[in-house]
């Protein structure tokens, strides 16, 4: 079960990982659909992110990763999928969760990022982080990595509309 459980997951955070996440997002979305619940898609990117690996280096840039992971695993519920999609970007399966929902729930993983710097040996690192949240039924899709695609236009645009913000599909 161990092994099963470390093909799973990501070695810096603990988080899943895409692969995992990816097989998820098919069966969550198909389940959701099936059942007629709603179900939210987060997409989330540090801020900024090279500044701090480019300023105090890359061990510093991944306690960092390890204490986002950590907040935003204690913000969620069990039920939620949590996993690393790429350097320093995370996505979060909410099942049950709808739009007005996941927009809650992005607030309050932004809120929690920001609410205190991260503190690192003598350093005190203020974090911020960028939000997309796709819901459906809110959105129709024409597939999982269609939600994918809506959330990650959403974070685009949460960055572009100056960061440290959440943007809904
Ligand atoms: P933006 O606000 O636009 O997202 O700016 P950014 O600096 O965060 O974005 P950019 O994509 O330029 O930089 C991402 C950085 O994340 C660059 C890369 O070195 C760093 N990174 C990715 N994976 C890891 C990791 O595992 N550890 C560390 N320390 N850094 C990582
Ligand atoms: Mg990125
Ligand atoms: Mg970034």
């Amino acid at each position: 079960r161990q092994m099963f459980e470390n093909a799973r997951r990501d070695g810096l955070t603990g988080c899943y990982n895409k692969r995992y996440f990816m097989e998820r997002l098919h069966s969550e979305i198909s389940y959701a659909m099936r059942h007629k619940v709603p179900l939210t898609l987060i997409m989330m990117d540090l801020d900024h992110f090279k500044s701090v690996n480019d300023t105090y280096g890359h061990l510093t840039g991944d306690e960092v990763l390890r204490e986002l992971a950590r907040r935003i695993h204690n913000t969620l519920r069990s039920e939620d999928v949590f996993a690393r999609y790429g350097g320093e970007e995370f996505t979060v399966i909410a099942r049950g969760i709808s739009h007005e929902g996941g927009l809650a729930l992005g607030e309050r993983l932004r809120s929690v990022v920001v609410s205190d710097p991260f503190r690192y040996e003598q350093l005190s690192l203020p974090i911020t982080i960028s939000i997309g949240v796709a819901s459906i039924p809110h959105v129709r899709i024409s597939s999982p990595i269609h939600l994918l695609e809506l959330a990650d236009k959403a974070l685009y645009e949460a960055k572009n509309g100056g960061r440290n913000r959440v943007v809904s599909a």
